[in-house]
């Protein structure tokens, strides 16, 4: 270790009220008679920097005499305390720990740039302070607070700080140089007890004394506040103003920030470098009560919470509004609000799932195991008394079974309604949904026979209720509902209709199903023949298995039957037919080119298709595609020639 800072230094000036850690450090300077201010740093300090924040506090008190420590000198000569409350606990080790054993003397501290936020570039005094130190004290000396950057008076004198000599502007002190005040009179020697200062005009004097009072008071509890305490005041304090959400948001911070600007005036806050722009930033208010993100702008907190209660006191204080809250709903169990079921109006339920909602309500869903019915309720904060403000989300199972099985029972949506003591409306409405249209003479859904029988014909077609309602545009359920009423009719086919595609929504699942059913049919029919199985399971699951498990189909179906087309003939024939409609296409002139595409496109659909799906037996229709195709050139030839022809042909008009 260096031997030179264990030296315990000879003296060292005592401390004045209120005075800055750099004057102290200066007045040593003086006393000790050194000529360069480096050194006099050296000595006492271990280092050169600068002393607006002390470093290496641990080891500095250890050399100066007496029994001052570094927390004396943090908390009653630095502004370092106005900080420290807002620091959450990571940040406030790391600066502090820079002020009292900064290892690296050579490295700028973290606390640096926080500081600079605090405390003002220039050095102020106030006349009044420096005519009575010099008189008390017989020397100048700095106070802290008079640094404070967003106030402008004096704590004591409430009279404007100065920063320059009023006669030749001079600065009083400067920082870099180390030259501050010691005598009352500036560096060219005009005397300062001879001036008298103003004080502050009207509207800036009562925010400049709020921000003394609520400063001085910060700075007393600097020590017990704590970052996670006041987070916690004023997070409650604004949601007691209404400020934030029950979630515990901002609520419309631009309301907020209008409101906190018409409280203290656009004047007052541009003064302390609060622009309505600065205010509005994206989440500003927000980062700034929450301590995150953003280094502490004391002033804003400070008038924050001036704003929401009367004075940083009041605000640290005052008992919190009661923000505890009660659970909404209570702890349970609740009741089932299903009269049809056996815990009705029994606390059966245990659970509840709350929701906050974006308008601050909070909802409560509640469902009875027992019955499956499930209701909301809503709950409101201002009100105590809850009020029971049910809603039904699902009636569950056993309402709608009731339902369902009174009405088989009936017949009749009267009877149901009545017997079950609901309204009829309520009956009309459910019952469509339970069972499909209803088959009532009623009913306004009533089939005729000879609907009925074209439900039947196509699904005997199709074998597929999807399929069915498709193609006549009807409710699937309704298809369902008179298929299985005319089941016997079907149940010859084989017709396992239970794995109706209906209810099979994966595909993986369908087809399991689907081979299922082919396998069936084929250990029940002998020598089935492609077409037959088609006619048996039905066109649109025999198409939907050849296009999704095609591989499956050919090994387990019999083969394709060999003689089903004579594809040279059918290629001759198509290589004709193709050869035709070229030559029409150019005959017509056409003004696009005849493209291959648009040679197919003049054929029949299951051409196209075979051409597609068979080239390879196809050869020759392709070859008089190719043959007929026009290429670029030729059709820009004969774009030309049509466009001359039209002309010549309205010149033959003129
Ligand atoms: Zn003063
Ligand atoms: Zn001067
Ligand atoms: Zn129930």
């Amino acid at each position: 270790m260096n031997t030179q800072i264990e030296n315990k230094l000879a003296f060292f000036p005592t401390p004045y009220l209120e005075e800055d850690f750099r004057s102290i450090i200066y007045r040593y300077h003086v006393r000790s008679l050194h000529i360069s201010h480096e050194r006099t740093k050296k000595e006492v300090l271990g280092y050169k920097g600068n002393t607006t924040l002390p470093r290496n506090l641990n080891e500095i008190t250890e050399r100066i005499p007496g029994n001052v420590t570094s927390d004396d000198i943090i908390y009653n000569h630095t502004l370092f305390p106005l900080l420290k409350p807002f620091l959450n606990e990571h940040l406030m080790d790391k600066v502090y720990r820079d002020l009292v054993s900064h290892p690296d003397l050579n490295k700028s501290i973290n606390a640096k740039n926080y500081i600079k936020h605090i405390v003002s570039d220039e050095i102020r005094y106030c006349l009044d302070c420096i005519r009575e130190d010099y008189n008390n004290l017989g020397e100048v000396y700095i106070h802290r607070l008079h640094q404070c950057k967003y106030i402008f008076v004096c704590y004591k004198h409430k009279k404007i700080l100065l920063s320059n000599c009023p006669i030749c502007e001079t600065p009083l002190a400067e920082q870099k140089r180390f030259t501050f005040l010691g005598q009352p009179c500036c560096s060219n020697g005009h005397n300062l007890l001879d001036f008298k200062v103003s004080s502050l005009h009207e509207e800036n004097h009562f925010i400049q004394e709020a921000l003394l009072e609520d400063t001085s008071f910060l700075l007393s509890k600097a020590r017990s506040l704590t970052h996670d305490y006041l987070k916690v005041k004023y997070l409650s304090w604004l949601y007691s103003k209404q400020y934030i959400t029950l979630l515990g948001e901002l609520f419309q911070p631009r309301a907020f920030v209008d409101d906190f600007i018409n409280f203290f005036s656009t004047e007052v806050l541009d003064k302390l470098g609060m622009t309505e722009d600065y205010l509005r930033v994206k989440n500003r208010i927000w980062y700034q009560i929450n301590f995150k993100k953003e280094v502490p702008n004391v002033a804003l907190l400070l008038l924050i919470s001036r704003f929401i209660c009367s004075s940083f006191e009041c605000f640290i204080n005052k008992s919190l509004p009661n923000v505890s809250s009660i659970i909404p709903f209570g702890t349970g169990p609740w009741i089932c609000e299903n009269k049809y079921c056996l815990s009705y109006k029994k606390l059966s339920i245990k659970s509840c799932i709350r929701k906050v909602s974006r308008k601050d309500r909070i909802t409560g869903t509640f469902c009875c195991l027992a019955c499956g019915f499930t209701y909301v309720r809503s709950w409101d904060s201002q009100d105590i008394a809850e009020k029971i403000n049910v809603s039904v989300v699902d009636h569950g199972h056993l309402w709608n079974d009731l339902i369902v099985s009174t009405y088989e029972r009936t017949c009749s949506i009267n009877k149901t309604a009545t017997e079950l003591k609901l309204t009829r409306e309520i009956v009309k409405k459910y019952l469509p949904l339970l069972v499909g249209e209803i088959d009532s003479p009623y009913s306004s859904n009533h089939y005729s026979h000879q609907q009925v029988q074209a439900i039947l014909e196509t699904y005997s077609q199709y074998k597929s209720y999807r399929g069915t309602a498709r193609k006549l545009g009807v409710n699937r359920n309704t298809v369902k509902k008179y298929v299985l009423l005319n089941l016997p009719k079907f149940e010859n086919e084989l017709l396992l209709d239970e794995i109706a595609v209906t209810a099979i929504d994966y595909q993986e699942e369908r087809v399991n199903a689907c081979r299922n059913k082919i396998v069936s049919i084929m250990s029940t029919v002998n020598n089935l023949k492609r077409s037959h199985l088609r006619k048996l399971i039905g066109y649109s699951t025999y198409r939907f298995m050849l296009k999704v498990d095609r591989d499956w189909m050919d090994e387990v179906l019999p083969p394709v039957s060999p003689h089903a087309l004579n594809w040279d003939l059918v290629d001759k024939e198509l290589s004709e037919h193709i050869k035709e409609k070229a030559l029409s296409l150019y005959k017509q002139n056409i003004t696009i080119r005849i493209s291959k595409e648009r040679i197919k496109k003049s054929l029949e659909s299951f051409q196209r298709s075979r051409l597609a799906r068979r080239p390879e037996k196809l050869p020759l229709s392709i070859a008089v595609i190719e043959q007929y195709e026009e290429n670029k050139e030729d059709y820009q030839v004969r774009k030309k020639l049509s466009k001359e022809s039209l002309r010549k042909g309205t010149d033959d008009i003129n």
